[in-house]
């Protein structure tokens, strides 16, 4: 073979990715889901399989969304709206309820998807720049009771039993989805290697490589010149971050963020972060709003339920605290 050929039939083996190279880098940024920005990257994917799984990202967000309905497609805004009758919904809104009530058994509470009236209360604090009165919180507090959910699995309905409840699945959802995405990445698309970061909920498919995906945990001390408190190597897990700087309105030089202690009903103090690392998504969203919600020490005997989850305390005096397990992930 002349030695131009060669040439040309090694470039053609280089372009089509059989040479041993490196599989392309592609990465897409989503700003249509989960009212966040959303990244995608992922090593040898092909477009068509972005466009899939950009499909499943919004057919979650529409399906959890509690601000808007959708023609022909009820979802979590249909059954807040109907509160008081059963609504047929698509299974994922069952799987969704299902894994809330799990997680309101395992943090005793401390999570609770039926808040929602409560939520509401401090979602309108924060969009008017006025707090709402412990009268307004009391009164919404005695509709948060989660006995008042009912899934019948088998014909297919969800039911608010009390017409003034509400679901907000704001503690959980973008976790819950995010793992529901990444297995359809890993198994429908054959994806080994990407990473999916839905407004900071990020999830590791494989690693980078044979290298692991290196993630930067924001410091909640916006202030700091300090972009990151820690850096982790991750590979096959998520990592999810709580924080107190995320959405919140400062009155009278005092800040009301947007996770409320469903005993206090008023923004947790415990912490201005907590970062949860574990293999479920919906659990790492889940256990960071939980431990958010409580003193450090007893968010740590939490965690040790969950097999294989660590956590990243940044406290209320800006001083750090790592569980067990979370210094294995530690990343210079
Ligand atoms: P996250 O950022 O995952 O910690 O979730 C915060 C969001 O969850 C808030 O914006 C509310 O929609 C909702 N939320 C806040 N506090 C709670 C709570 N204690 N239980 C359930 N949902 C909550
Ligand atoms: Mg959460």
């Amino acid at each position: 073979m002349g030695r131009r050929l060669l040439c040309l039939v090694c470039s053609l083996l280089l372009a089509g990715g059989l040479v041993g190279c490196a599989p392309t880098k592609k990465q897409v940024t989503y700003l249509d889901v989960f009212d966040t920005v959303c990244t995608v990257t992922a090593y040898g994917a092909r477009d068509e399989e972005f466009q899939q799984l950009h499909e499943e990202l919004v057919r979650y967000h529409r399906l959890f969304d509690i601000y808007n309905t959708y023609e022909g497609l009820p979802n979590l805004k249909t059954v807040n709206d109907a509160a008081g009758q059963p609504v047929a919904v698509d299974g994922a809104i069952i799987d969704l309820l299902t894994f809330c009530q799990d997680v309101y058994t395992l943090t005793a509470g401390k999570v609770n998807v039926l808040l929602g009236s409560v939520l509401a209360l401090w979602h309108d604090a924060r969009e008017r720049e006025v707090l709402p009165s412990a009268a307004a919180l009391q009164a919404a507090a005695a509709h948060t009771d989660p006995a008042g959910l009912v899934i019948d699995r088998a014909a297919g309905t969800v039911q608010l039993t009390d017409p003034a409840a509400r679901l907000d699945v704001g503690a959980v959802a973008k976790g819950f989805a995010t793992q529901r995405v990444a297995d359809f990445a890993r198994e429908e698309l054959g994806w080994t290697s990407a990473l999916l970061d839905i407004g900071g909920n990020v999830c590791a498919i494989g690693g980078k490589g044979d290298a692991s995906f290196v993630i930067g945990i924001q410091n909640p001390d916006q202030s700091s010149v300090l972009p990151y408190v820690q850096k982790v190597a991750v590979r096959d897990v998520s990592v999810v971050t709580s924080g107190d700087y995320q959405r919140y309105v400062e009155l009278d030089g005092t800040r009301y963020h947007h996770i409320i202690d469903p005993t206090t009903l008023w923004p947790a103090t415990y912490a201005h972060s907590v970062t949860v690392i574990c293999r479920d998504s919906g659990w790492a969203d889940a256990l960071s709003t939980a431990l958010f919600c409580l003193p450090q020490q007893m968010g740590a005997a939490l965690l040790e339920q969950v097999e294989g989850a660590a956590a990243l305390w940044v406290l209320a005096d800006g001083s750090q605290v790592c569980s067990k397990g979370f210094e294995a992930y530690s990343s210079s």
